[in-house]
C-alpha cells in the first residue's frame, strides 16, 4: 500500500512510498483511511526532533489524527461491520506499569508506551490499517464531516476532565470563568467544550479580532481578546481572574504568564508540547507567591483515555446542534495527500489542515 513516511531523527525526510500491506488477525478490523489531520507534532517529527520508528524499521508511517471506514471485519469481532466510520485512539499500553494495567495508558509511568504515527508504532497516513476494536471509536453520521477532529478533541476533553478531578478536594468548587490561551484547533475546541458546560470563556491569542479564528471563537459564544499589541498578563485586570486556564499556544513563555493570570483556587492546564531549548527570566517570587497564596494548581496533560474520546463524540453532537456548521469550518485546508510536502514547507494561517487519502 501507499503510505507517507519519515525517517525519525532525520530533518525533512517525509515522502510517499510503498509499505507492506497490514495483515488482519481474526480479532481485528481492517480500516480504509479517509482523512488525516496535521498538527505541530507531525511537523516536529519531520524536523527530526521527535518520534521513533517501530523497532527494527527504518521508516515510521506518520499521522495520528485519523478518520477511516471499516472495510473488513475479523471472524472473532462482534459489533462492527463494513461501512462503519471509525476514529482510532493513538496510544497503546506498555503492559508493565500500574496505570497501563488499569486501562489508563494516557498516564503511562514507564514511558514505554507506543503511539501510532509518533512513537514506535505506525500511524495513519496510509491506505489501510488494522486494529482491535478496543482501540476504535464508532462515529455517528451526524459528525462525519469533522470527525477527524476527534483526536485533538480527546486531548481537550482530558485536560478539562482532569482540571475538575484535581479540584475535587475543594468542596463546592464550581468554576464559572475560563480563559483559553491560543486560538488554534486545541484552543477553539476547548472554548467550544467549556461554553457547552456553561462557563464564560475568554479566548486570548495574537490574531486580530477581525480574523477568522477570532470570529470562530465568537460564534461559539466566547469573548475574544487579541494580545498582539499588549501584555497578556494585564488582561485579567480588565476581565477578572479565571477559575480555569487552558494553555494551548505552543509557546512555553506563555505558561509563566498564565501563572500570573490565574484566580484564587484556579487550575492551569498545560497542553502545549514545546520542543526547543528557550531560556527566559521570569518573576519567580511573584509567581510562586501567587500560586501559594491562591491555593492554585498547575498541571500538564497529554494524550487521552478512551473515555475522553467517547465524551468527545457526545460533545461534538451537542456542539454541532448548538452552533451548526462551526466545527466543520475548522477544517480550513483540505490537501490531497500526494501534495503533503506543501504543508510541511509552507504552513498557512488556517485552523486545521488535513490530508485527503485517495
Ligand atoms: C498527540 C497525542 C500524543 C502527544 C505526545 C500529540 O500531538 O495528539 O496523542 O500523546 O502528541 O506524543
Amino acid at each position: 500500500m501507499k503510505a507517507i513516511v519519515v525517517k525519525p531523527g532525520e530533518k525533512d525526510s517525509i515522502h510517499m512510498r510503498d509499505m507492506p500491506d497490514p495483515k488482519m488477525k481474526p480479532d481485528q478490523v481492517a480500516v480504509k483511511m479517509l482523512r488525516v489531520g496535521l498538527c505541530g507534532t507531525d511537523a516536529e517529527i519531520n524536523h527530526g526532533l521527535y518520534g521513533k520508528a517501530p523497532e527494527g524499521d527504518e521508516f515510521l508511517i506518520l499521522g495520528h489524527e485519523n478518520l477511516g471506514v471499516v472495510e473488513e471485519v475479523g471472524k472473532k469481532v462482534k459489533g462492527w461491520k463494513a461501512g462503519d466510520l471509525v476514529v482510532s485512539t493513538v496510544r497503546r499500553p506498555c503492559g508493565k506499569c500500574a496505570q497501563c494495567k488499569h486501562g489508563e495508558n494516557d498516564m503511562c509511568s514507564s514511558g514505554q508506551y507506543t503511539e501510532r504515527g509518533i512513537m514506535r508504532r505506525h500511524g495513519f497516513m496510509a491506505q489501510y490499517y488494522v486494529e482491535q476494536p478496543l482501540y476504535l471509536n464508532k462515529i455517528p453520521k451526524a459528525i462525519h464531516d469533522f470527525a477527524v477532529l476527534l483526536e485533538p478533541m480527546s486531548v481537550v476533553q482530558k485536560g478539562i476532565d482532569h482540571s475538575y478531578l484535581l479540584r475535587q478536594s475543594l468542596k463546592g468548587w464550581k468554576p464559572k470563568f475560563a480563559m483559553v490561551l491560543g486560538a488554534g484547533p486545541i484552543g477553539l475546541l476547548a472554548a467550544a467544550v467549556l461554553r457547552l458546560r456553561g462557563l464564560r470563556v475568554v479566548v486570548i491569542a495574537r490574531e486580530a479580532a477581525t480574523e477568522f479564528k477570532a470570529q470562530t471563537a465568537k460564534q461559539l459564544g466566547a469573548e475574544y481578546l487579541s494580545v498582539a499589541n499588549r501584555a497578556m498578563t494585564d488582561v485579567p485586570k480588565e476581565t477578572g481572574y479565571p477559575d480555569i486556564i487552558i494553555e494551548a499556544t505552543g509557546v512555553s513563555k506563555v505558561v509563566f504568564d498564565a501563572m500570573e493570570m490565574l484566580g484564587a483556587n484556579g487550575v492551569l492546564c498545560l497542553l502545549s508540547v514545546t520542543g526547543g531549548d528557550t531560556m527566559n527570566p521570569e518573576p519567580i517570587d511573584l509567581i510562586n507567591q501567587r500560586l501559594v497564596l491562591g491555593n492554585q494548581i498547575v498541571f500538564g496533560s497529554v494524550n487521552a483515555n478512551p473515555r475522553h474520546f467517547a465524551q468527545g463524540v457526545k460533545d461534538f453532537v451537542a456542539i454541532d446542534k448548538k452552533w451548526p456548521g462551526v466545527m466543520n469550518k475548522l477544517l480550513t485546508d483540505k490537501i490531497p495527500w500526494q501534495d503533503h510536502k506543501k504543508w510541511f514547507t509552507e504552513r498557512g494561517g488556517g485552523v486545521k489542515s488535513t490530508l485527503e487519502i485517495q
